[in-house]
């Protein structure tokens, strides 16, 4: 009979704090998952909460025939 927290937050483990290594020194922060609660938060978007990574640069090459002029 083991009672499972499946509310419990699992990327902080239901503390509500994270280590990041983020700026060189790791240090503590509030989990993004959970916003600090410990506790699991559905379709939350940590993403979001952590700070959106803008990393879509689509790299147009326009390549041109080179045609040899005869
Ligand atoms: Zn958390």
């Amino acid at each position: 009979m083991s009672v499972e927290p499946r509310s419990v937050c699992s990327p902080c483990r239901g503390t509500g704090m994270l280590t990041s290594n983020k700026g060189g020194a790791p240090h503590a922060v509030s989990c993004p998952w959970c916003d600090g609660t410990g506790r699991f938060q559905p379709g939350r978007d940590a993403q979001a909460a952590a700070g959106t990574d803008a990393a879509g640069t689509a790299a147009a090459g326009a390549h041109g025939d080179d045609q040899p002029s005869a």
